[in-house]
């Protein structure tokens, strides 16, 4: 009886994951001189990758992988395994530590949430592609590898901003416990490059003004209205306004000053949980009354062309915006128009023309003089050196006396 069990058992030995590669009739293998198992693992062709094996804890009948590279099987087959073995032993999956820490970043808006979640995402990759699957496998080493090639294709301030936020996850991952050593204070800093502020000339200005006034050949969006759209242009340039906030200008708000418009808004781009300032921005009489009899968008505000709440995002707008400057980059031959340069172009004439600092920081709405100093760094150099020659005149004159 016992003899009888035996033999119809089918023959099942535990082997391990295993890919192998299953050709079609008229694959190239078929013609070149190799054995079955070497045809088995080829990977010189495009036909599917299956899998069968068992892991520590589970075991996989045949099956199609869903993957033709090997590489990337190769990279499937180690994340299998990894998931099998146990956590008690190897600590927390960085999997599991991403989600947990993404889970707890109530305190972002979901645009910076969506930024960790892809900048984990890559270091999740890259550790994986490292055959590192466990959050304390992570070293200064595999970060270091990542800042230079998992981040590769991201220059100056994304880049910055990138391992500002991996920073960020080190540290809660040390704090947590996730990881044995506070690995943030062995990484490298990166000294971000702030991209190159490039205000237009005043030629440019003024290319970009006729250009964006005339090119019309549109019923939706910015393209309805060429005058219009030129007005947008003028009150960001007069303003400094960001465009996300410049859609949204409302001229029933604004109320008439000694000598110019004020206009008081809670800035888009602000921390979630700080209390929303308010920023003050000024306009000319001139440019308030061509606003206000232009030919508005939408009913509620000129330069939204579909009606938005208080705390709607408008990305889509700027992006239409950008989009638009482009076009008319484009028609008068001035390159790189978009609408950042703008506000640029706004905070360098003022700065140039002697308005100090800290009145530029508090028109601009930056947190606080440092940023606006880090931007502007080279029209700031040369006022420091204006008032050098002027100190160094006075000091002469005073000699000559
Ligand atoms: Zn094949």
């Amino acid at each position: 009886m016992y003899t009888a069990w035996y033999k119809n058992r089918v023959y099942n030995p535990v082997v391990p994951l295993t890919i192998y590669r299953r050709h079609s009739i008229d694959c190239r293998v078929h013609e070149l001189r190799l054995k079955a198992y070497e045809k088995k693992y080829f990977k010189e062709c495009d036909c599917p990758i299956w899998l069968t094996g068992s892991t520590d804890t589970e075991r996989y009948p045949r099956q199609a992988l869903g993957v033709r590279d090997w590489p990337a099987a190769e990279a499937k087959l180690r994340s299998l395994n990894a998931e099998s073995k146990d956590e008690t032993v190897h600590g927390l999956k960085l999997d599991d530590c991403i989600t947990r820490y993404l889970d707890a970043r109530d305190d972002v808006k979901p645009k910076t949430l969506a930024q960790y979640k892809l900048l984990l995402g890559r270091l999740k990759d890259f550790a994986h592609g490292k055959n590192k699957f466990f959050s304390r496998e992570l070293s200064v080493d595999v970060l270091e590898d990542f800042k230079t090639y998992g981040l590769a294709g991201l220059a100056g301030t994304s880049k910055g901003t990138s391992i500002a936020k991996l920073a960020h996850f080190l540290r809660e991952a040390y704090r947590r416990g996730w990881i044995a050593e506070s690995l943030v204070d062995k990484m490298r800093r990166h000294k971000s490059v702030y991209e190159q502020k490039q205000p237009y000339s005043e030629k440019e200005v003024k290319l970009i003004l006729d250009a964006a006034g005339k090119i019309n050949g549109g019923t939706t969006g910015y393209a309805k209205s060429a005058a219009t759209f030129r007005l947008l242009v003028e009150l960001m340039l007069e303003t400094g306004l960001r465009v996300s906030d410049a859609v949204k200008f409302d001229p029933k708000r604004c109320v008439k000053s000694k000598y110019l418009w004020l206009y008081s808004f809670h800035p888009r781009k602000a921390k979630k949980n700080e209390a929303p300032k308010l920023l003050d921005i000024y306009l000319t009489a001139k440019l308030k009354k061509k606003i206000d009899e232009c030919e508005w968008l939408s009913p509620a505000l000129p330069f939204a062309y579909r009606a938005v709440s208080a705390d709607e995002e408008t990305d889509y707008l700027g992006q239409a915006v950008y989009e638009r400057l482009q076009a008319v980059g484009k028609a008068c031959a001035v390159d790189d128009c978009r609408p950042h340069r703008l506000r640029d172009t706004f905070a360098v004439g003022l700065l140039t023309k002697g308005v100090p600092l800290e009145d530029v920081s508090k028109l601009l709405g930056h947190a606080s003089i440092a940023v606006t100093e880090k931007y502007y760094a080279p029209w700031v150099a040369s006022r420091k050196l204006r008032l050098e020659r002027l100190l160094s005149e006075t000091f002469a004159n005073a000699k000559g006396h």
